[in-house]
This record gives structure tokens, C-alpha cells and sequence, in this order.
């Protein structure tokens, strides 16, 4: 039976670099949970509907697999959306199981998102809180946004960022905090590779206890 790493921390942070890298070394399957949310808001709207909060509980009680594959999950317009819909309690409520499920996986899970040690995972083997400066993410975020929008400037990315941040840490509902007992992370001044040996490390002393 593999370890549950529950993983949190804001955007930009390099969660997801350090997790994907993290269950290749492991052989632990990784869900990115934030994708839950921006599948939710990339169908709400390529559908354009008026009647969010209805629409986005129903859209995330019937998501499936290939809907986190899908073009434009990283849209500047899907991130706001997927910050706004993430307080409305029905749809936190039906993505859950979906997310509790995929931690039962025998070989071990590494789930990643904003209330994972929190709230999925409390009984998670480890817990990370993995962040870095506002600056550092949105430079990060920039260059990555960029290579689809070149237009985009690095000051609406940050302004964007930061709307995000303070609507995750300040919703009554799951907000963004490190947990207690979560291992920080803070990856502004470290390379990739260091930020995966520091994770990597945690684990192999968690096995060897
Ligand atoms: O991690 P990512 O930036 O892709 O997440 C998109 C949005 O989904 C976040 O801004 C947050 O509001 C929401 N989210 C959440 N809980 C999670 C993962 C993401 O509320 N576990």
C-alpha cells in the first residue's frame, strides 16, 4: 500500500511541476484537483449559461476523466471562473467524492489543490504546503501564459493572481491555509530539482519510519 500525499498551496507555486515529477519517481498516480474546478468553469462557459450556480453543480456531478484533458482548461477567463464557482458548497460537495475516491488507490495517491490536507486527505501520510512569492508565481504563470497569449502582460497576470489568491485564502468554505502539520515548501529561490529532492526526501523518511 503506497502513501496518500496531500498536497496545498497557491497558484504558481509549482505544485503541479513538483507532483508530476513526484508520482513518476514514486509510481504514485497524481490528480491535479484544481482541474476539477476548471473543467467545471470551461463547461459553464462554452455553454454559455446564465444560471451559474445551478449549472456549475450539475456540470460537476457529471464530470468525468476526459473532461480534465480538454483545450482552454488554462484560460485566463476558466482560472477567475474556476476561483468563483469553488465557494459554492454543492459543487465542492460532488467534486469530493470524486477526489476521495482517487485517494484509495492502493498504489498510493499524490492529490494536489487548495484543501487537501484540510478537507479530502486529513488523514493524509503527508502533507505539503507548497508556495512561493507572489512575484516568483506570477512571472512563472506569465511565461507560461505567453506561449498561447503572447499579449499578455505580466502585470495582468499578477493583478489576476492576486484576485485568485485572496478570493482562495478568504472564502468561509475550504479556504487556502497551511495545515498545522503540513511540511512547507517554499520553492522562490529553489530549482525544480531541489524542490523534488526536499519532496522526495520526506517520503523516503516516512517509508523508512
Ligand atoms: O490549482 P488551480 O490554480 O488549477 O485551481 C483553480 C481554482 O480552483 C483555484 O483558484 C481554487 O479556487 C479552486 N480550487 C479549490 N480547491 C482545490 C483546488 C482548486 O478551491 N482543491
Amino acid at each position: 500500500m503506497g502513501l496518500v500525499l496531500a498536497v496545498d498551496g497557491p497558484g504558481g507555486a509549482g505544485k503541479g511541476t513538483v507532483c508530476h515529477i513526484a508520482s513518476k519517481i514514486l509510481g504514485y498516480p497524481y490528480l491535479d484537483t484544481g482541474l476539477l474546478y476548471r473543467a467545471v468553469a470551461l463547461k459553464l462557459v462554452a455553454k454559455n449559461v446564465t444560471k451559474l450556480e445551478s449549472h456549475a453543480i450539475e456540470f460537476a456531478g457529471t464530470l468525468k476523466l476526459e473532461d480534465l484533458n480538454k483545450v482552454g482548461l488554462r484560460d485566463p477567463e476558466v482560472s477567475n471562473l474556476s476561483s468563483k464557482i469553488a465557494i459554492i458548497p454543492g459543487v465542492r460537495e460532488r467534486l469530493l467524492s470524486f477526489q476521495i475516491e482517487f485517494s484509495r488507490d492502493p498504489r498510493g495517491a499524490i492529490l494536489d489543490g487548495r484543501d487537501i490536507g484540510a478537507r479530502v486527505c486529513p488523514n493524509a501520510d503527508i502533507k505539503f504546503y507548497i508556495t512561493a512569492s507572489l512575484e516568483v508565481r506570477a512571472k512563472r504563470r506569465w511565461i507560461e501564459t505567453i506561449k498561447l497569449n503572447p499579449s499578455e502582460t505580466l502585470s495582468k497576470v499578477k493583478a489576476d493572481l492576486m484576485k485568485r489568491d485572496i478570493r482562495d485564502r478568504s472564502r468561509s468554505l475550504a479556504p487556502l491555509i497551511k495545515a498545522e502539520d503540513a511540511l512547507l515548501i517554499d520553492t522562490s529561490e529553489l530549482t525544480i530539482d531541489a524542490s523534488v529532492k526536499l519532496f522526495i526526501d520526506a517520503v523516503n523518511e516516512k517509508l523508512n519510519n
